[in-house]
């Protein structure tokens, strides 16, 4: 399992994400979850997969501990956003 190193682990952002303390994507990086629904919402994809499994963990900065089904979410709405800017 990979560990995610990139600079959004410190994003701000995700500070307002909820908390995901028991759940299956307690470890996961809800910043590679929002660049990855983002991704998604600037092609205006219309089948979503969050794909948990496949994400890297990480425990560090902001997305510690925070649901990346909810910045998954987050990333989508901006992605759609986005695509008509
Ligand atoms: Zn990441």
């Amino acid at each position: 399992m990979s560990t995610c190193q990139n600079e959004h682990r410190h994003y701000p952002e995700f500070e307002m994400l909820p908390h995901d303390q028991g759940g299956i994507g307690r470890h996961k990086c809800c910043g590679c979850a929002y660049e990855r629904g983002f991704q998604l919402g600037l092609n205006r994809e219309e089948m979503l997969d969050l794909d948990i499994d496949s994400l890297p963990v990480s425990q560090a900065g902001t997305v510690r501990h925070k649901s990346p089904h909810a910045a998954f979410a987050m990333g989508y709405q901006d992605g759609i956003r986005a695509s008509y800017n």
